[in-house]
């Protein structure tokens, strides 16, 4: 069993068995400064999947207007056709 805990990025002493709780020790993988810089890190990355997951739908968005306008524009087709049947 591992006395010391280092950072898993720069290798520095983030504590050891005898001084810190335990169960806290072992979810802890990185320093303070390292766990700053990761946790920008991921909050870049979660932003930028927010950020492609909203253009994916305002594309998609896009493309069931055209279909739809797409439609409109064959039903008047069709209402006009049916028009000029009756009259
Ligand atoms: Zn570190």
């Amino acid at each position: 069993m591992l006395e010391l805990k280092r950072c898993k990025i720069c290798g520095k002493e983030i504590g050891n068995v005898y001084d810190t709780d335990y169960f806290a020790l072992i979810s802890k993988q990185y320093c303070s400064e390292c766990k700053k810089l990761t946790d920008r890190q991921n909050s870049r990355i979660r932003s930028k999947r927010y950020r492609d997951k909203k253009r994916r739908e305002l594309e998609q968005a896009k493309k069931t207007a055209e279909n739809l306008q797409d439609e409109v524009t064959e039903l008047r087709m069709q209402i006009q056709m049916l028009r000029n049947m009756v009259n």
